[in-house]
């Protein structure tokens, strides 16, 4: 008979995002448990930019229950209307 009472130990591990979006760069903490754990296996929104659709790719531990990752976007939704960001004139074009 095991006596491992209700531990209150938090679970999960935290993810050191950086979000890939052209002009954002936006850098954000990500705390994964058990309850959202899905999130690595969907798509979530830059909390800076709004983007959506971002993909989480960990990028490798960096600490103790740490990681690092990128949030990737697909390039191909040119329907995301991102009028308003003329900040990098010139990277556009290498897209296509
Ligand atoms: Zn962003």
């Amino acid at each position: 008979m095991k006596s491992n009472g209700k531990s209150t130990e938090v679970q999960g591990v935290a993810y050191r995002v950086a979000c890939q979006n052209r002009g954002c760069g936006h850098r954000f903490e990500l705390r994964i448990t058990p309850q959202n754990a899905k999130l690595l296996s969907e798509t979530m929104a830059c909390p800076r930019c709004g983007r959506r659709g971002g993909f989480l790719k960990p990028d490798g531990r960096i600490g103790d229950k740490l990681f690092a990752a990128r949030l990737f976007f697909k390039l191909t939704s040119t329907s995301y209307g991102n009028a308003g960001s003329n900040e990098e004139p010139d990277s556009i074009a290498e897209a296509y």
